[in-house]
């Protein structure tokens, strides 16, 4: 793998590279839209991750190629790098180049080589593991002596300012910080992590992901308004944001609150005990009762949140009838994938299960694939 990826540089870029870094994607077993509002969030790293090989080059141009791009290479001037300069898939390496640029590391220009089998669009968060690899790249091709959550901070920095997207903190963190065999537990305010060791082979279980091929365009402005709707609530409610909101003082805070502000303020606070309480299950060794903290947390983003859309909401359904523990959507909605919890022995009917419902409701063929946690960026060669 290797060895072929320098073949391909080679072909590409026309020298050899000096090295391959790798930065996964992403689930989030539980923990969604809380890290925009300081909360908790609880995502493994994916097996899938995106590759970045690469080279120096001394006369500060970046040069950019993917093999799932277009066939041509995006040649540009690091120091000619700006917010909305970059309009294609390359605005996200290149917005990392920028954002270290801005932060005042001393970088200078480098071909890239970009291949992934990370699926894009899909709510596993590619963004974040192009963004991340190409941060380990720089970091180590510069001497930069980033820390894994300095390359999480810069890369959500070009993601929210260069490519655009309001993105929280979660999906770089993820990438970039991920442990093999282990949940990272993140409190999105201090940063603080703990990895949470998670074999749910050895306790005979599996975490089935679900990718439903559909991304709706409501999406891309929902999100946003979601946000601002959340920073408006905590205003209301005289709170730096709601993770600031006690579960006790809930019932109190959605009385003071319009009704298109409350559900969404109820979703936020469950939603943080909700990973609290995986936290308890897991640190307890009792893997099985995630299950119907998964399927509450899926109701809640479906009812009070409502990011969920019918071919997710279906996925679970479908999922929990055929007998996973729990399931829900994974990732900001609006399409892209479902995990479900299944005994290791259910996997083939639960996935059956969930391709028939979704033949017999004239959906697009899912894809569906298992996932163990896995390790953050690094350099593989
Ligand atoms: P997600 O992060 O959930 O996959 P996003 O919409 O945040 O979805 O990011 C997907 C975008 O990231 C793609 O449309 C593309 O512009 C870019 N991208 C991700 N991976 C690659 C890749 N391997 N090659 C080129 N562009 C990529
Ligand atoms: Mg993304």
């Amino acid at each position: 793998m290797i060895d072929q990826a320098a073949t391909d540089f080679e072909a590409v870029h026309g020298a050899r590279p000096s090295g391959v870094w790798a930065a996964p994607g992403r689930v989030n077993l539980i923990g969604e839209h809380t890290d925009y509002n300081d909360g908790f969030v609880l995502p493994i790293a994916l097996p899938h991750a995106t590759r970045v090989t690469a080279r120096r080059r001394e006369d500060r141009r970046i040069r950019l190629y993917s093999a799932q791009g277009d066939g041509t290479i995006t040649d540009l001037a690091l120091d000619g790098l700006a917010p909305g300069v970059v309009a294609s898939w390359a605005a996200y390496p290149a917005g990392v180049f920028w954002a270290l640029a801005e932060a005042g590391h001393a970088i200078g220009g480098a071909d890239l080589l970009v291949d992934s089998d990370v699926p894009t669009g899909a709510g596993l968060s590619s963004s974040a593991a192009l963004e991340c690899a190409t941060a380990a790249a720089l970091n180590d091709l510069y001497e930069l002596g980033l820390s894994a959550p300095e390359i999480a901070l810069l890369a959500q920095r070009a993601e929210n300012a260069f490519v655009g997207v309001p993105c929280g903190v979660m999906d770089q963190m993820a990438s970039a910080c991920c442990t093999d065999g282990a949940a990272l537990f993140l409190d999105t305010r201090t940063l603080e992590q703990r990895h949470v060791p998670l074999d749910l082979e050895a306790a005979g279980f599996r975490l089935l992901v679900i990718d439903t091929r559909v991304k709706h365009d409501l999406g891309d402005g929902a999100y946003a308004s979601l946000r601002a709707g959340c920073e408006r609530a905590a205003e209301l409610l005289g709170l730096a944001a709601l993770r600031d909101l006690p579960a006790g003082g809930l019932a109190a805070a959605l009385e003071r609150l319009p009704a298109e502000l409350a559900p969404l303020v109820r979703h936020v606070v469950t939603e943080n005990q909700r990973v609290a309480e995986t936290i308890k299950h897991l640190d307890g060794g009792r893997i099985a009762e995630l299950g119907p903290v998964l399927t509450a947390g899926h109701a809640s983003l479906r009812d009070d949140y409502r990011v969920s859309c019918p071919e997710t909401d279906l996925a679970v359904e479908a999922a929990v009838a055929a007998g996973a523990l729990g399931a829900r959507m994974t990732g900001g909605g609006f399409g892209g994938s479902v995990i479900a919890l299944v005994a290791a022995g259910d996997v083939a009917p639960v996935s059956d299960a969930v391709r028939a419902a979704f033949r017999s409701a004239g959906y697009a063929e899912p894809v569906l694939f298992t996932a163990v946690p896995s390790p953050g960026a690094r350099r593989l060669a």
